[in-house]
């Protein structure tokens, strides 16, 4: 990532972290903040006016970049979640190296636009077909490193260990008795064969300044308890961090309370996975003892609401996680949407559907959701605020568009949260350096916009 100069960009607004300011003079040096200044109202001269609401960098913590070509083409008829995965594998089976890095910079360059300067990449289409490693084993990682870079955004790779194509005895995919069912079809360029292989193939994906890498269990259905170990001591040797998809499906809790006489929660804890260093993405369908767990461990929660309402998954208690000790974050997960906007307001919205009443959740809570909380997730601390010595990252909306005329300021966070969209972004910084200007992408040029 380029290295930038110092600047001084202002604010008309500027959230920070609990109220709004106005006339926020904010200096960069490098990739830092240096200074924070509300009511400075005459801006030096040089400053770079940014009209709208500035919001610190937005964190898209789940992410699976492939599937953003299922976009519209899968959205209409009858099915359900395993009806849906097998067109997912259809687009699985066709991607090499060169095809998913122009995909992945197109996704990418879509979230940047989108106010997202950081995605948790949840990455598990390693191998070439039939599993058959690349001459880089890391050759599909790479690319999605690469992408981010071409995106001009920031990215952990989430490399995930998936060995099985179901539990124990479980369905589906599961086999009676023995280890989990094998890897099938598709699902071989998923597998490294036991975890042992994952660390050694993950050691060799080197960070950049721009990446981070952490590691992911891809659920239960995929690795057997007794390999879900080597990934934890992997994380936890390199402080990095370390996702789980938990109970988004029914049929995985009753496959895996039929092979380990415990939910996917109680798996993740008894090997140790659960902890402050850990999101479980979805949480849907949870017991309360499941709920105390990952509380008590300070388990980060990714919910994912346009996607598990696309997907017929459920509603996870997200506000009763919360209260109990789990930060909440936020993913658009399939992309069948982009708008972390909308991720954040669905998690309101959902929770007033299901319970009749409303109010659950500030604006302030929902954005600390979608910066600093989610940067935390994806092992960036530094990033998602907009205070001295916090990564420069900043995200302008645009207060001026038929969505979100008439805002008054003492409003702003809550007219963005629950009226803004991704196409309301109107200015994107990272680490500095102006990525986004007057809405368009001044990297990369997007394929049939105009
Ligand atoms: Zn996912």
């Amino acid at each position: 990532m380029p290295i930038a100069g110092p600047a001084r960009w202002h604010a008309e607004l500027a959230w920070l972290g609990d109220r709004v300011a106005a006339d926020v003079l904010i200096e960069t040096e490098g990739d830092r903040i240096r200074a924070v200044s509300p009511g400075v109202a005459a801006a030096p001269a040089e400053a770079v006016r940014l009209r709208g609401l500035t919001l610190p960098g937005l964190a898209n913590v789940h992410s699976h970049a492939f599937h953003r070509a299922l976009r519209g083409r899968t959205q209409s008829g009858p099915g359900t979640f395993w009806s849906w995965r097998d067109q997912m594998y259809a687009v699985a089976e066709r991607l090499t190296p060169e095809t998913y890095l122009g995909l992945a910079r197109a996704v990418y360059a879509e979230m940047a636009l989108a106010g997202v300067t950081c995605v948790g990449e949840f990455h598990y289409l390693h191998h070439g077909p039939a599993g058959v490693p690349y001459d880089d084993p890391n050759a599909m990682g790479r690319a999605l490193l690469q992408a981010a870079a071409d995106a001009g955004i920031r990215i952990t790779v989430l490399d995930t260990c998936y060995l099985t194509a179901g539990l124990p005895g479980g369905s589906p995919g599961g086999s009676p008795g023995g280890a989990g069912a094998p890897l099938a079809g598709p699902q071989l360029r998923f597998g490294d064969g036991d975890a042992d292989r994952w660390a050694a193939r993950v050691a060799a994906l080197k960070p950049a300044a721009h990446g981070r890498v952490g590691a992911a269990i891809h659920s239960v259905r995929a690795v057997p308890m007794a390999q879900m170990r080597p990934v934890v001591a992997w994380a936890a040797a390199d402080g990095a961090p370390l996702h789980a998809h938990v109970s988004e499906q029914r049929a995985e809790n009753a496959a895996c309370f039929a092979a380990y006489g415990r939910t996917p929660t109680q798996v993740l804890a008894e090997a140790g996975a659960l902890g402050s260093r850990t999101t479980a993405v979805h949480a849907t369908h949870l017991t309360d003892d499941d709920i105390a767990l990952l509380g008590a461990s300070g388990t980060s929660i990714c919910m994912c609401p346009t996607t598990e309402r696309d997907l017929a998954d459920g509603i996870g208690p997200a506000r009763t996680l919360a209260t109990a000790g789990s930060p909440l974050n936020l993913g658009s997960d399939s992309h069948a949407v982009i708008d972390l906007f909308e991720e954040a307001r669905a998690v309101e919205m959902d929770e007033r559907l299901r319970t009749e009443v409303r109010g659950h959740w500030t604006a302030d809570e929902l954005l600390r959701a979608a910066t600093a909380d989610g940067h935390a997730a994806l092992g960036w601390p530094e990033a998602g605020r907009l205070a001295p010595g916090a990564l420069a990252d900043l995200v302008t909306v645009a207060l001026d568009t038929p969505r979100l005329a008439g805002t008054r300021p003492e409003d702003a966070a809550a007219s963005v949260v629950f009226a803004a969209c991704a196409a309301d972004v109107r200015h994107v910084v990272v680490g500095g350096r102006q990525v986004v200007r007057d809405g368009v992408h001044v990297l990369v040029r997007i394929e049939g916009q105009q």
